[in-house]
């Protein structure tokens, strides 16, 4: 298969059993059609992208599989069994786990008690239980791996306010990390953060790979994409126009015409 084709639908990636996988998922609103029949398979310890012109379905898809959004058709497999209508917070409870497009961290709690919630939504790991927190300050181990790796040592105390933009996203990844995720699910998480902060999320992102974790980003920065990215998915439309090697991906003559007079602030 050349890199920039479509994968058959339901066609295995190199014989390993994918963590997720889309099958022909549609989700339309009234007559727009956000996403309009997305195959993908995600494998694990890959780091998967999607790019796309706004309002090409990314966000929308995200919120498919992770069942904030419904779907109008399609299915959803993790781990081999089908969850298209299961509630979110089983979803969750398999430990998909994601951000979001725009910071939400609860402004009233400290950053170790933001990521605190993170852990908290992992059933096997009660040290940090919100009573043994009021009494003794424990800070559960995913709390503070997840602090040691997004490297927010030193901030724990302070409230989302008083934190740069760039700070108050890593703590969002913080959080998603803390929930011991098997599938990670990261919108555009470097929007408002420089190109310093950027190659410590593409580092992070990496790093969390090699540990086995499957993931997912969505990201307009090119560079970014093709450092970071083993396998990328090009949307347009709600449809997929372009998969494989993000280089090869971000060249293709599909790609290249879906941002073709739009505003592509990256894109070389
Ligand atoms: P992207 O993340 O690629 O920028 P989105 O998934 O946010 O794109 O949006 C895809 C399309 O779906 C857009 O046309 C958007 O306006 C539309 N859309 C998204 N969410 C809704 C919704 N809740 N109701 C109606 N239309 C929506
Ligand atoms: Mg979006």
């Amino acid at each position: 298969m050349s890199a920039t084709d479509v994968t058959p639908q339901g066609a295995p990636r190199g014989g390993v059993r994918p963590v997720l996988e889309v099958d022909d998922v549609k989700v339309h609103f009234g007559g727009v059609k956000a996403v309009d029949g997305i195959t993908m398979q995600l494998l694990p310890g890959m780091i998967h992208g999607i790019i796309g012109p706004n309002g090409s379905g990314k966000s929308t898809l995200i919120g498919a599989i992770t069942r904030l959004t419904r779907l109008t058709s399609g299915r959803l497999l993790f781990d081999g069994e089908e969850y298209q209508t299961a509630p979110a917070s089983v979803v969750a409870r398999k430990r998909v786990s994601r951000t979001f497009q725009t910071v939400r961290l609860l402004p009233d709690l400290t950053v170790r008690e933001n990521i605190q919630l993170g852990a908290d939504a992992r059933s096997d790991d009660t040290t940090g239980s919100p009573i043994s927190r009021l009494i003794g300050k424990r800070v559960s181990p995913a709390v503070a791996e997840a602090i040691e790796r997004t490297e927010l040592g030193g901030f724990e105390d302070f409230y989302p306010s008083e934190l740069s933009y760039g700070t108050q996203r890593r703590v969002e990844i913080a959080r998603a990390i803390a929930t011991g995720p098997r599938l990670l699910l990261l919108d555009e998480p470097t929007a408002g953060m420089n190109q310093q902060e950027r190659a410590e999320i593409s580092a992070l992102m990496r790093t969390l790979r090699s540990d086995g974790l499957c993931q997912l980003l969505v990201e307009h920065d090119v560079q970014m994409m093709i450092d970071t990215c083993d396998h990328v998915y090009a949307m347009n439309f709600g449809r997929l126009i372009a998969e494989g090697d993000p280089r090869e991906v971000v060249r293709s003559p599909q790609v290249q015409e879906a941002y073709l007079g739009r505003k592509w602030r990256d894109h070389a």
